[in-house]
């Protein structure tokens, strides 16, 4: 994106030394990047043994999204996954179109893609990510900050930066009372299938969103000619666990989105040529809460961990992409830590609320569908 704007600067303060970094999903790794750009010490440390490769469903990153990435020097790299949308359209489930909206736009990519490009970077630029290293303490000093992981092993530092997700554990060492986060009361089922569309929507440009009565339907043409990707988002009470998501099969999953959307169009033909190997489903369509605290001492929050805005604001992943930049910006240029950690919440606090906001009140229309 022609708007990023580089960190590969040396600071002119340093706040600090050396950041913990705990999380390797997305937020984590972008903030090592862009701390080691600007000159910071960075580590990671992720809870999971083993590299996340594979997993994960599709996502949208939006141009705020793509521009922290290009920051981060990986604009090349982005733009090589995944495929460009250049606008929304909204439609009736019947198929007519109620809207077009060229300013929504960015790249869909899975998850996966995203990682493996993240992941590549940091073993270049010889950034370390240590497996199996789940956060279960800190030990806090003037000088310093300790990280405690699950192995029993340490690691100091002078700086833990939580990019730990929406279930964080830096969030409750800065703020026991912090709120944790709330499930939509959606649950998200997607897949591949082979059905062509026709007509504009054949090129694969456009990402269309369709609130049927009783499920909320999106699909985009793929621009390998391939066919249509599809997800859908029904309203389900109560918040199945993993495990029973586990306990269903993908063939009981696909005959419930047909079920959902057996009277709109084009869903049903897109789900009638469904790929049963190619569902997922996502039990964690979830938002967090205002976060009284983003910081405290020599710990801050960053991505999930503090500003997951739902799948309905197609912003997850751009905004903690966003934080995580500002975060490392704000560390490099304000004069003492305390400074850049308020700098960064005031920066960032006002835009993640409004975008948080703003997606509730779609939650709340595609939860009452047909209930
Ligand atoms: C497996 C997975 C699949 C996803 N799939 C989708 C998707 O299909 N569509 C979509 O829109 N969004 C998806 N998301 C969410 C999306 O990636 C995030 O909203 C967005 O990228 C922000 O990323 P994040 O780094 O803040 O959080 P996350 O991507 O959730 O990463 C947090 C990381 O922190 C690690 N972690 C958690 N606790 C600890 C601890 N105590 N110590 C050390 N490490 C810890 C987790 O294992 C994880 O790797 C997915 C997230 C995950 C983890």
């Amino acid at each position: 994106m022609s708007t990023a704007r580089t960190i590969r600067t040396a600071p002119t303060t340093r706040t600090t030394g050396k950041a913990l970094v705990i999380g390797g999903g997305i937020a984590g790794p972008v903030a090592a990047l862009a701390l080691h750009g600007a000159g910071i010490e960075a580590e990671v440390f992720e809870a999971y043994p083993t590299a996340a490769g594979g997993i994960g469903g599709t996502f949208m990153t939006a141009p705020n999204g793509l521009a922290a990435l290009a920051a981060v020097g990986l604009e090349a790299e982005v733009a090589a996954i995944g495929q460009r949308i250049d606008r929304m359209v909204i439609e009736d489930a019947g198929n007519g179109v109620l809207g077009e909206f060229p300013e929504v736009s960015g790249r869909v990519m899975r998850r996966a893609e995203l990682y493996a490009v993240l992941q590549r970077r940091l073993r270049r630029e010889g950034i370390p990510v240590r497996y199996a290293k789940r956060l279960t303490g800190v030990e806090e000093r003037t000088t310093g900050i300790t990280a405690r992981f699950a192995d029993g092993t340490t690691a100091d530092g002078d700086l833990v930066i939580g990019a730990d997700g929406t279930r964080s554990a830096v969030r409750g060492l800065i703020d026991p009372a912090a709120p944790g986060p709330r499930y939509t009361g959606l649950i998200g089922i997607g897949g591949h299938s082979a059905h062509r569309l026709d007509g504009p929507r054949a090129a694969g440009e456009s990402i269309h969103f369709a609130q049927g009565p009783r499920a909320f339907f999106g699909y985009w043409a793929l621009r390998d000619g391939t066919g249509t990707a599809w997800f859908s988002n029904i309203p389900r009470p109560g918040q199945p666990t993993p495990e029973q998501v586990r306990a269903v099969s993908r063939e009981d999953w696909l005959a419930l989105v047909r079920e959902r959307h057996a009277e709109d169009l084009p869903a049903r033909e897109v789900l009638a040529a469904a790929d049963e190997a190619s569902v997922e489903v996502f039990p964690r369509l979830e938002i967090m809460p205002s976060v009284p605290h983003w910081y405290r001492d020599r710990m801050v929050l960053v991505g999930d961990s503090v500003h997951a805005p739902s799948n309905s604001s197609g912003q997850g992943v751009s905004l903690a992409a966003e934080s995580a930049v500002e975060l490392a910006r704000c560390l490099a240029g304000q004069p003492d830590l305390a400074s850049a950690l308020a700098a960064y919440e005031g920066a960032r606090r006002p835009v993640v609320e409004e975008v948080a906001a703003r997606a509730a009140v779609v939650n709340g229309r595609k939860a009452s569908a047909g209930v």
